[in-house]
Formats: structure tokens, C-alpha cells, sequence
């Protein structure tokens, strides 16, 4: 969606601390990280969230979770939590599906 600010992030129009990427997701640094370590796994294609997941959405949504289990592996975190806030109720504020992954407590950085 071309005002949608992950969107653009997925384009490299907004510049970010990126993680890792593929045809299909990026990782990158959270702005404002909440933990040690705090990276916001997305599509590249524009999803709005959960509560507007498909059935065609399957391979994607699996691909974010797998996606995020490697990054951890990668930066050496033995513990995370994997987050995903739905509507603004659930205290997602960015209408781009996005998994946090949080962790580095036990890093001490
Ligand atoms: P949520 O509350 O689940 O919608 O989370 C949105 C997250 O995106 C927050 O943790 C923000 O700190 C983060 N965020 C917002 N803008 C940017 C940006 N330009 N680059 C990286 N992270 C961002
Ligand atoms: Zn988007």
C-alpha cells in the first residue's frame, strides 16, 4: 500500500537497520526497542494483521514464524518471545502485519 510505512520499509524507501531479507520478508531493528534484542519480522506484501489473515495467507504467515526462528538462532538468543499485537485494542499501532521478536535479556548489552 503505497502510504503504509512497512510497506515502504519492504521498498527501501524509509530507511532501516535491516536484519535479513528475501523475496518474501524482512527483518529489521525496531526504532524503539522494548528488549535487548527487538526486531520486527514482516511481509513483504501489504497484510494488515491478523484479523485479516486468509487461507491464502498460510505459506506467509508460516514463513514469518520460521523467518524469526532463524534471526534468533542467528543473533545467539536461546530464549525470545514472539509477539503479534491485533487492532488497536491489541496495541498494534502500524497497520502492517509485523511478529516481534524480543529477547537479550540474558545478554546484559
Ligand atoms: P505495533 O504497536 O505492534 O504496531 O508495533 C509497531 C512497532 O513499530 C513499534 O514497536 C515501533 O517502535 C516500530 N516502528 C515504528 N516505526 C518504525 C520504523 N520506521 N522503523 C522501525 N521500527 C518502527
Ligand atoms: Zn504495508
Amino acid at each position: 500500500m503505497a502510504t503504509c510505512i512497512f510497506c515502504k520499509i519492504a521498498k527501501n524507501e524509509i530507511p532501516s537497520e535491516a536484519i535479513f531479507e528475501d523475496n518474501d520478508v524482512k527483518v529489521f531493528k525496531d526504532i524503539k526497542p522494548s528488549a535487548p534484542v527487538h526486531f520486527l519480522v514482516i511481509p513483504k506484501q501489504h497484510i494488515q494483521s491478523i484479523a485479516h489473515l486468509e487461507a491464502n495467507h498460510n505459506e506467509i504467515i508460516s514463513k514469518l514464524i520460521y523467518t524469526a526462528k532463524a534471526v534468533a538462532k542467528d543473533s545467539g538468543l536461546t530464549g525470545y518471545k514472539l509477539v503479534f499485537n491485533v487492532g488497536r485494542e491489541g496495541g498494534q499501532v502500524i497497520d502492517h502485519l509485523h511478529l516481534h521478536l524480543l529477547g537479550g535479556w540474558a545478554k546484559k548489552i
